[in-house]
C-alpha cells in the first residue's frame, strides 16, 4: 500500500466524514425524558486517571467533564434517576497494562470519579460499576444491572475514549438490545460528551509508545458506532 494513493483514494470518504460530523443534529432532552424512568445515562471513566492526573490523562478528555456533569444535572432535573458510572478499577498486575501501563488501580486517586460529579448533590444516588478492562460489560455488574431494568428503552451514553471504553459500552448496548429484539431500544451518543485522547506521531516515536490521532480516530469510531445503530448526535440540549 502506498501512503499517497491511500490518502488520495480516501479523500472523498474522508471529506463525505466531517461533513457528517459537522451536520449532526441537536436532540432536546425534554423529547428524550418525556418518561423519564425509561432513561439511562451512563458515563463511563469519567475518574481523574483519564481527566487530570496519571499517564492517561488527557486535555480532550477534561473537556467533556463540564457538558457530562451539566446534563447529569439537567437530567436528574427532570426525573432522570438512572444514572451510572462504568469506571476502570485495575488491580495492581491488570493484564490490560501491557498496552496501556499501570493506571486507574482501585483504591487510588486516579481510579476516583472526579470531583465535578462527586460533588453533585445526588451524586451517592448513582450506580458505579467497576470494570478491569476497557469492556463495560465483561465480568462486571453492568449486565445484571440492566436485566433488572427492563424498563430502560434509552440509553444515552457519554464518556471516554471515543475509539476504547466508549465504543466497547455503546456497542454493547446497542448489540445486546438486537440480539434480543428489543425493539424500543435507543442508544445515543452525544458527541459533545465523548472524546478520546491525542498522541501525535513524532511525539509518540520518542517514546517508543502507539500513536494516535484523536480527531481521525474520534470521527472513524462515531461513524462506526452510528453504521452500527446508535444515534450519534452533537448534543442533547435542555
Ligand atoms: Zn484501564
Amino acid at each position: 500500500m502506498d501512503t499517497e494513493s491511500f490518502i488520495a483514494q480516501s479523500r472523498p470518504f474522508l471529506s463525505w466524514l466531517v461533513a457528517w460530523y459537522n451536520d449532526l443534529d441537536t436532540i432536546e432532552l425534554d423529547s428524550l425524558a418525556g418518561d423519564p424512568t425509561k432513561v439511562a445515562i451512563i458515563s463511563v471513566d469519567v475518574i481523574n486517571g483519564f481527566c487530570y492526573e496519571g499517564p492517561l490523562a488527557s486535555p480532550r478528555v477534561r473537556d467533556i467533564v463540564a457538558p457530562i456533569a451539566a446534563l447529569f444535572e439537567a437530567a436528574w432535573s427532570r426525573g432522570v434517576r438512572y444514572i451510572a458510572l462504568s469506571q476502570d478499577a485495575h488491580q495492581p498486575d491488570a493484564i490490560e497494562f501491557a498496552q496501556w501501563g499501570p493506571h486507574c488501580i482501585r483504591g487510588t486517586r486516579e481510579a476516583e470519579t472526579i470531583d465535578a460529579l462527586k460533588k453533585l448533590p445526588f451524586f451517592p444516588q448513582l450506580t458505579v460499576f467497576e470494570k478491569n478492562s476497557i469492556s463495560s460489560s465483561i465480568d462486571t455488574d453492568l449486565g445484571e444491572w440492566l436485566d433488572d431494568h427492563p424498563e430502560i428503552a434509552t440509553f444515552i451514553v457519554v464518556g471516554d475514549c471515543t475509539d476504547l471504553c466508549t465504543y466497547q459500552l455503546a456497542m454493547f448496548l446497542r448489540l445486546r438490545a438486537n440480539a434480543r429484539q428489543l425493539g424500543g431500544v435507543r442508544v445515543i451518543l452525544p458527541a459533545n460528551c465523548v472524546n478520546t485522547y491525542d498522541l501525535p506521531v513524532e511525539a509518540a516515536q520518542q517514546t517508543g509508545a502507539v500513536p494516535h490521532d484523536g480527531d481521525f480516530l474520534h470521527l472513524v469510531f462515531l461513524y462506526s458506532m452510528m453504521l452500527n445503530g446508535v444515534t450519534v448526535v452533537r448534543q442533547i440540549a435542555f
